[in-house]
């Protein structure tokens, strides 16, 4: 996840690099319940509006964030699935926040209205992100669902107007990247605090639809989009924040926009980029190396707590991807900078060549780029999903 906000304002206000701060723990992306109201396109959970054995209780969950408070987690990001279809949803956000932990709640805002928003913001979560895949059109298309466009974008206005800090997130693929301008319009005209701009990873049902993944040259279209439209609000004197996930790369293009326009400021901003290091990880009740990982269990928190597995690179996975640098291969183990980008999303370069440090095939770079010899190390080609028949509903 790369906040392009914060490193654009080292540029236009430079102030000197500080060391960083160790971070306590991970980052926990909590997906509490896989069941979920609606179906979407590109649901990494392939969730579904049905119960799904294994759950944890509520007492299972109260137990799993005292380990992970213990082990030094400073931030939850409660999601899903529909994290609001846990009836105790409001219960583990107040345990939660007791605890001390920074509480995000990832929603798709069909289910928040102005019968719940009261509660919602009296749990005091720290930040509510509701997705939006495009405008009306697209996004109930996307959904599945007509009407799920109008009811997300008025669970945004029920929060933000109760308060709280709320945030449009959306992931960007070739069926809905013509919706991008229009939608940071919405999001300046409504007063959201928060753009989430995610590439797609190949994970889920993200995976299934892969062959619809955004080319590298509308890629490039979107990335300059956003550093523009974070740029100018930076100079309007009206910072938002603009944050990417799931490619890193993209710190390395945010560097060149900067080399480009603020020549002067760049090396300042590559140490801030390696200091932030690029990819990193996430997790889940069972417990995967992030959230994209599905395929991937490392244990169970029921079995054994978050603070035993987590450390434990038994698996070979978990063991590479703690390594520093990553033992990437082909195009990544030769890019000049990897220590910025830190060979990016693995699950999608496994995902196309079964090898977990191969080059990730979403990296749009150029060759000249990360400075190694055109065609010397291809990427792999974006094959579509091989379908069993079973699945072309999913
Ligand atoms: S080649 Fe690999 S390590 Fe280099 S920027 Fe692209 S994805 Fe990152």
């Amino acid at each position: 996840m790369l906040r392009i906000t914060p490193y654009l304002q080292s540029v236009a206000h430079p102030v000197p690099l500080v060391p960083p701060r160790q971070p306590t723990g991970p980052v926990v992306i909590w997906n509490l319940i896989r069941r979920c109201n609606l179906t979407c396109k590109h649901c990494y959970s392939v969730s579904a509006d049905t119960v799904f054995p294994g759950e944890l209780s509520t007492a299972e969950v109260f137990t799993v964030m005292e380990d992970l408070r213990a082990f030094g987690v400073p931030v939850l990001i409660l999601s899903g699935g529909e994290p609001l279809m846990r009836p105790d949803i409001y219960d583990i956000g107040q345990r939660a926040k007791q605890l001390g932990f920074y509480v995000g709640l990832s929603s798709n805002g069909t289910l928040i209205d102005r019968g719940n928003v009261g509660r919602i913001a009296a749990v005091g979560f720290d930040y509510v992100g509701i997705s939006l895949d495009g405008l009306r059109a697209t996004h109930d298309r996307f959904r599945r669902l007509d009407g799920a466009f109008d009811s997300s974008l008025a669970a945004l206005r029920l929060c933000r107007d109760a308060g709280m800090k709320v945030g449009v997130r959306y992931t960007m693929t070739e069926d809905n990247a013509h919706d991008l301008p229009a939608l940071l319009q919405l999001v300046d005209d409504e007063g959201i605090d928060k753009f989430y701009f995610s590439h797609l990873n190949y994970a889920g049902r993200g995976n299934k639809h892969r062959a619809d993944d955004a080319r590298h040259a509308r890629t490039r279209w979107a990335m300059d989009l956003l550093i523009e439209s974070c740029w100018q609000h930076i100079q309007a004197g009206r910072p938002k924040d603009f944050v990417t996930g799931n490619n890193d790369a993209d710190g390395v293009y945010l560097l060149q926009w900067v080399e480009r326009h603020h020549p002067t400021l760049a090396e300042d901003l590559r140490r801030r980029l390696e200091q932030w290091g690029g990819n990193a990880s996430g997790v889940l009740g069972n417990v995967h190396p992030d959230t994209m990982w599905w395929k991937i269990g490392l244990g169970n928190v029921k079995e054994r707590p978050f603070s035993a597995i987590w450390p434990d690179t038994t698996h070979p996975l978990m063991a590479g991807l703690k390594q520093r640098p990553r033992p990437v291969t082909g195009r990544c183990g030769a890019c000049r900078h990897l220590a910025i980008c830190n060979g990016n999303t693995r699950v999608r370069a496994w995902e196309l060549t079964g090898d977990f440090w191969a080059a990730d095939p979403a990296c749009y770079l150029t060759d000249a780029e990360i400075g190694v010899a055109e065609g010397e190390h291809p990427l792999a080609e974006l094959t579509p999903y091989p379908r069993r028949r079973r699945e072309v509903q999913a």
